[in-house]
């Protein structure tokens, strides 16, 4: 027997997973979920920037989704007998981007969000169909920027880069005017009574006007975070959502724990600031981490774990139990139990002034994005590592050259060998050894940079706007000061390499040990970079996340 299906499959089929026809059979089954019932021409069954509780499959009629633009109507799908409305908003109960509306008389089947959750957890081959649509949906949306936020800012101001991949990371389509080159914009930043100093001005849903917002307003405007209960006590709470949380949140909430895990900037973590992840298992042409983190996310959402974005955890109250986290808008969370993936953050080089131009010249990640700010510019990229190389090889394929600057004699000997070929091999990158950066220069933007060869004691001056920055990381611990034992460089002790003394500073009071990847104070696991030993690798970190949950259960039986 060979399989049927063409390994190259057409624009047509691509299109019919976007806008799937359920048989007959399908629809019966989705029925028992739902009710039927009749619907008028005309009908709003969802106003556009409401919360998505409810899930429409067409049985007779037509029903449109419409986008509301100041007084005009944009017609973006129409949907008929066999078809059904909704995207991923469904999955997190967030606002809806669209109005649903009856283009026609006819009848639906309407399926609350509760019990819609449960149909994909359970019906695995209406789940495919759901699923894939929901999320291609989003994604055309995004490439198209149909969404209900306009951003109004220039590509040389480092709110408007933080604001645009903010949206960008979340999965949340927005329209982008840029004041350099767009002739409209001052007309619209006359008609909602701004001015360019207020810049980056971000537009929600046509109506409230965000001057130089932090992500945490931005998230309160879209309502990310609205429908998630947050007084409720957690089975599990994880706290950041790169990949080891997003992992822990998949296993725990597909193991049917309660999960609830909060993220301080989006989805993703440094994975998801990552252009191409070309050693994750199964994906042998390599992923963008942020593809990788918007699938892992809608796969939590769909399992039922819910994610608070844009709020920190500010402190663990580790004195007694139930353990909580307080957010740092002071609001609590309480748990049972807790899983920490904070990660760890790039070391930066010491110079004066580098803040002034993180974002205006100074990076920390080397996606799409920044990649098109420096197209067919020189480059440098800081660092001996696999980031570093990676970042180096990525930045070639755009820059005119990419200087790699490395303060010791070699490359990092935990950088890959394909990465090590990579950098041999490309004529655009420049492996400068024992170098360092001494100053950079520029009034708004980076301009000029100086660095200093360590063997000959020369300086020299480059015209070079564009520095990526990936010297190795510092554990994101700060805010558990003292409630779990940490290794000398602040990375958190687990398992086994807790010894008596931790243990006996820490008052451990069970009779067992503590399990793998279990903190000095139980029921308290880490997992991925923010671990002490753990291999700073994608697949290592899901890994640890899912593991961790194994641990959780038994955690929660004593
Ligand atoms: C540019 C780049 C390229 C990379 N390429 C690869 C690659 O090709 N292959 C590979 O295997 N690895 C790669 N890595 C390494 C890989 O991304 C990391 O090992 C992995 O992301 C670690 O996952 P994590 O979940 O442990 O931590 P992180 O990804 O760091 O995620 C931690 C999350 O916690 C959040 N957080 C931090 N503090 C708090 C707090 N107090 N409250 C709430 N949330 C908080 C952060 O915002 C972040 O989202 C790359 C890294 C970078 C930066």
């Amino acid at each position: 027997m060979t399989d049927k299906t063409p390994i190259i499959q057409s624009a047509k089929a691509r299109a019919e997973e976007i806008v799937p026809t359920l048989t007959e059979a399908q629809v019966a089954r989705i029925a028992a979920y739902g009710r039927a019932r009749r619907v008028r021409r005309g009908e709003v069954l969802v106003e556009a920037g409401m919360p998505t509780a409810r899930f429409f499959v067409v049985t007779a009629g037509q029903i449109e989704i419409i986008r509301l633009s100041g007084a005009t109507e944009e017609l973006i799908a129409v949907y008929g007998p066999g078809m059904f409305a909704g995207e991923v908003s469904l999955l997190s109960g967030r606002r809806g981007l669209a109005q649903i509306r009856a283009g026609e008389a006819g009848e639906v089947i309407e399926v609350d969000r509760e019990h819609l959750l449960t149909l994909v957890q359970t019906d695995s081959e209406l789940s495919d169909i759901l699923m894939r649509a929901f999320i291609l949906r989003r994604v055309e949306l995004v490439a198209r920027g149909l969404g209900d936020v306009a951003v109004i800012g220039s590509s040389h101001c480092a709110g408007t880069l933080r604001v645009k991949e903010f949206l960008t990371r979340n999965g949340h389509p927005y329209s982008s005017i840029d004041l350099d080159r767009d002739a409209d914009a001052q007309e619209l930043l006359d008609h909602f009574h701004v001015t360019a100093a207020d810049v980056p001005v971000v537009i929600c849903r046509g109506e409230v006007v965000l001057r130089n917002p932090t992500n945490q307003q931005i998230a309160d405007c879209l309502g990310f975070n609205e429908a998630i209960d947050q007084t409720q006590i957690r089975d599990l709470v994880i706290v950041g959502a790169g990949p080891a949380g997003l992992a822990a949140a998949v296993y725990g909430a597909s193991e049917g724990l309660d999960v609830l895990a909060l993220e301080s900037n989006s989805p993703g973590g440094q994975a998801g600031s990552s252009s191409k992840i070309e050693n994750y298992l199964g994906f042998p042409t390599g992923i963008s981490g942020q593809e990788l983190a918007a699938r892992a996310y809608a796969q939590s959402q769909k399992f039922g774990a819910q994610l608070i974005i844009a709020r920190g955890a500010k402190k663990l109250v580790c004195d007694r139990k139930p353990y909580a986290v307080e957010m740092d808008d002071g609001q609590r969370v309480s748990t049972r139990t807790i899983i920490i993936a904070t990660g760890a953050e790039y070391r930066k080089p010491s110079l004066d002034n580098l803040s002034q131009f993180e974002s205006a010249g100074v990076y920390y990640a080397a996606t799409f994005i920044e990649a098109q700010l420096c197209r067919d510019e020189e480059v440098i990229v800081v660092g001996g590592g696999n980031s570093a190389g990676q970042a180096a090889v990525f930045l070639a394929q755009t820059a005119r050259r990419v200087h790699l600057l490395v303060r010791s004699d070699r490359l990092a000997e935990t950088m890959s060998r394909y990465l090590i070929r990579r950098i041999e091999q490309s004529p655009a990158v420049v492996l400068r050894l024992r170098t360092e950066i001494v100053a950079l220069e520029g009034d708004y933007h980076l301009e000029r940079v100086r660095w200093r060869d360590d063997q000959t004691g020369n300086i020299e001056t480059r015209d070079i706007g564009h520095v990526f920055v990936m010297a190795g990381a510092i554990p994101n611990t700060r805010w558990l000061d003292g409630c779990v034992a940490l290794d000398a460089k602040g990375f958190i002790k687990t398992g086994q390499d807790l010894s008596q003394d931790d243990l006996a500073m820490a008052h451990w009071p069970l009779a067992r040990a503590p399990y793998l990847l279990e903190t000095s104070l139980p029921g308290v696991f880490a997992v991925g970079d923010v671990r002490g030993g753990s291999l700073k690798r994608v697949a290592s970190a899901v890994g640890e996340g899912a593991i961790a949950v194994a641990f959780v259960h038994q955690a929660l039986r004593e």
